[in-house]
């Protein structure tokens, strides 16, 4: 498979700096052991590097030999999770109750390599922005970084995004243009009756049944009031009330998260909560209270960005390697928040199977080294491919 032999040729080191990383992860917007690292690794590669943004970001900038005003991005994301490691790898995490188990460590890796072979050949017209975003886990790094002026500060045409995917074979690439991961929303629904003895429910207002009929009824949100072409999840995750056997409580709280990929159907879904908790409660003379926070948007691909990542894809691994329809999943990617910003294209890259099929989030999962001098390669390539001429 053609890699950049450039860029094999120093897999020891990548597979070196990617156990380093493992050995100490960091959580939201505390990466900055990490963001030294890699800072430190771009300025000996001779890139310039800036810091700051959404606190512990670092972005490094490279011009190529060739003059012109076109620039890209590429993104990679540097936090781990709240997860106690139960792999017995030598560079198990250091950082008790955190790990990298989404593999940023290899993602932060890749995109390094690919940073030191383009600073060595710079076989590129323009400017090419590598963007280390800390916080894409749950709190939306990616979002603080585009707020705080990420684009405006280095003004670019497209942005690009990698995540690695276990259980698709190691060599291989998927992505599709268009919705690709969902959105991510949350929603609090209190309910609050009027307390009572168990005894006399007749006495007060049981705000139980209420939230049991509100959590059976949002179920509908997915079956009857959205077009069966559309895809909507709707979770209720916990539900909190009443403390002991014989007492109807005053409160009960729901919790659940939304999936949707399309703006239209997600606004439908949070008029469709509301409608229901309030006209559920209020037919029950209970009342609600509703939270609902949008996390992140969906995560849609710009069709002539995808169509460029397909192609470099296919020249590091072969077409047959490429699956260019892929189905989309309901996950959700803070790279969501730079797509809405920029056209681009965020891409799949196998972990591999067997023992590489460990999913996500799970303490036994870890980053395939295999697979570091591919995903470099991939970025290099779609730099010198996009930025080949000056305009
Ligand atoms: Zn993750
Ligand atoms: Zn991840």
């Amino acid at each position: 498979m053609p890699i950049v032999n450039r860029i094999a040729d120093f897999h020891a080191d990548l597979a070196a700096w990617r156990h380093e990383i493992h050995a100490h992860p960091e959580t939201a917007f505390e990466e900055k052991r990490t963001a030294d690292f890699v800072a430190s690794r771009l300025q000996d590669f001779g890139i310039e590097v800036h810091r700051g943004l959404a606190g512990t970001g670092v972005v490094g900038t490279l011009k190529g030999t060739r003059p012109g005003g076109r620039a890209i991005a590429l993104r990679a994301d540097m936090d781990a999770l709240h997860i106690h490691e139960k792999n017995g790898v030598p560079y198990v995490s250091t950082n008790p109750g955190k790990m990298h188990a989404c593999g940023h460590d290899g993602h932060t890796t890749m995109l390094l390599g690919a940073a030191r072979y383009l600073a060595e050949t710079r076989n590129f017209a323009g400017t090419v922005h590598f963007i280390f975003q800390p916080a894409e886990e749950n709190e939306g790094g990616g979002r603080v970084m585009v707020e705080q002026g990420l684009f405006e500060k280095f003004p670019v045409e497209a942005v690009y995004g990698m995540h690695n995917w276990p259980g698709m074979p190691a060599g291989k690439f998927a992505m599709r243009a268009g919705p690709m991961m969902a959105s991510f929303d949350i929603f609090e629904i209190t309910v609050t009756g009027k307390g009572t003895h168990a005894a006399l429910p007749h006495l007060g207002i049981d705000p139980m049944v209420a939230a049991a009929q509100i959590t059976t009824a949002l179920q509908t949100i997915a079956s009857r009031s959205t077009s069966p072409l559309e895809s909507v999840v709707v979770s209720v995750t916990q539900i909190h009330g009443g403390d002991t056997w014989n007492v109807i409580p005053d409160q009960v709280v729901l919790r659940g998260t939304a999936r949707t990929f399309k703006p239209k159907v997600q606004d439908a879904v949070e008029a469709g909560i509301r409608r229901i908790a309030e006209g559920t409660a209020a037919a029950l003379g209970a009342s609600v209270e509703l939270r609902y926070e949008r996390r992140y948007p969906p995560t849609i691909n710009s069709p002539a960005e995808t169509e460029t990542a397909a192609a470099i894809a296919a020249e590091i691994v072969g077409d047959a390697n490429v699956d260019r329809e892929l189905q989309p999943t309901m996950g959700s990617e803070d790279f969501a928040f730079m797509l809405q910003a920029k056209p681009g294209a965020y891409v799949f890259i196998g972990n591999g199977t067997g023992d590489k099929a460990v999913g996500l989030h799970n303490p036994h999962y870890d980053f395939n080294d295999e697979i570091l001098p591919i995903g470099a390669s991939y970025w290099a390539r779609l730099v010198e491919r996009v930025l080949a001429k000056a305009a």
